[in-house]
């Protein structure tokens, strides 16, 4: 028998994962993993299929097709009044995930500290320890999840190598504020920590708040990988397809992962999103697009016994069942899958040490058939 030591021995199946096929094998509302259920644009779909007709099935440049950076950089001037440079400003990433763990692993070394905020989406600590690093965890305040800065301030050392901040962020569905980024600057002026800015849900920012990302704070932008997901953005989550900005030594460093984890990313997918991207910015669209989804399940479910949290962005929808069991919130979100058929995400999966809010996040990222299938669920509970 081989001894195999696991280098991630806590780690299990991801909780999208667990839930998907827990909902799928009792037949339940799939309300878990985050993507939408319903199609992307017509015209992007018979983009795709254009350029594989045109034979354009060979590797991509590793970084990514020209067209699709050069795009991406004319977006960034419009949305945030930068310039970047397509050559080595931009990288195209297998998603939002592969962008993230490449990142790490090109900056992190054994014993390195890097600082994240619970609820943190599951992919950031595995990376971390992968690389050698230190997750140093820290709880945002519930249940208004707001980083608390001066606790920041004690736990930076002269081993913090990297803070990863998520905005808006998933599962706490909270936006950061142009006073977080300046404290974020504050506390790292003078030192060498990178800032990781996962910002793929940049998009989906609701009631008027807009959306303040790292690109337009020209000290933190110096230091910061920007991980962005075009499945968030154009409703194609399984095409895995994002973009990281980092500045040209950053960007030097991430592409030697990079090429050694994906070498390049699909090439017809690359040249549809870069002539649709040329043709419309329906992106712009999005916002309210998903605001009216938001409300229209928070109004249906006003009556019913969960509590529903404030949601500034993201897809989802965080209830609080506090008045409804004491039981773990695993325990209970697998019930309502199995017993109710409405599947959900327990938030302790996010924690390291499993914090049980007694909160389970919604993805309303559905059509309203669905939704109402959901809503109607959720009241009988
Ligand atoms: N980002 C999606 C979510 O939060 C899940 C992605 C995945 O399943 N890895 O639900």
């Amino acid at each position: 028998m081989i001894q195999l030591k696991s280098k991630l021995p806590q780690v299990g199946t991801t909780i999208f994962s667990v839930m998907s096929a827990l909902a799928n094998e009792h037949n339940a509302i799939n309300l878990s993993q985050g993507f939408p259920n319903y199609s992307c644009s017509e015209r992007l779909k018979n983009l795709v299929n254009e350029y594989i007709q045109k034979d354009m099935n060979q590797y991509a440049p590793m970084p990514g097709v020209y067209e699709l950076r050069k795009a991406l950089a004319d977006k960034a001037k419009k949305l945030y009044n930068i310039e970047l440079n397509p050559n080595d400003e931009i990288t195209i990433t297998a998603g939002g995930t592969q962008a993230i763990f490449s990142a790490i692993n090109t900056t992190i070394r054994e014993g390195d500290e890097v600082i994240i905020f619970e609820p943190a989406y599951d992919c950031y600590a595995p990376a971390i320890l992968l690389a050698g690093g230190i997750p140093k965890y820290i709880e945002l305040e519930f249940p208004e999840y707001e980083i608390n800065w001066t606790h920041v301030a004690r736990v930076i050392n002269s081993k913090t190598k990297m803070i990863i901040i998520n905005n808006p962020n998933n599962p706490a569905t909270k936006i950061l504020k142009k006073q977080d980024l300046e404290m974020l600057d504050k506390l790292t002026q003078g030192t060498d920590i990178l800032i990781l800015s996962d910002e793929v849900y940049e998009h989906l920012v609701f009631d008027k708040k807009t959306h303040v990302s790292i690109l337009m704070h020209k000290n933190l932008r110096e230091r910061s990988f920007v991980c962005f997901s075009f499945g968030k953005s154009y409703h194609v989550t399984g095409w895995k397809i994002g973009y990281t900005i980092a500045p040209p030594k950053l960007t030097n460093e991430f592409r030697k992962a990079h090429q050694f984890t994906v070498f390049a990313v699909n090439t017809p997918i690359q040249y549809a999103i870069a002539q649709y991207m040329n043709e419309s910015d329906d992106y712009n669209t999005l916002s309210k697009f998903y605001q009216e989804k938001r409300d229209y399940f928070i109004k249906g479910i006003k009556n019913s016994r969960f509590e529903i949290l404030p949601c500034e962005g993201s897809y989802f929808q965080l209830l609080s069942y506090k008045n409804i069991s004491d039981e773990k919130d695993l325990d209970f979100a697998k019930r309502l899958t199995i017993e109710k058929k409405i599947a959900s995400i327990p938030l302790s999966a996010f924690y390291n040490k499993n914090t049980d809010n007694k909160v389970l996040r919604f993805c309303f990222a559905k059509t309203d058939d669905l939704l109402d299938k959901g809503i109607e669920i959720i009241n009988e509970i």
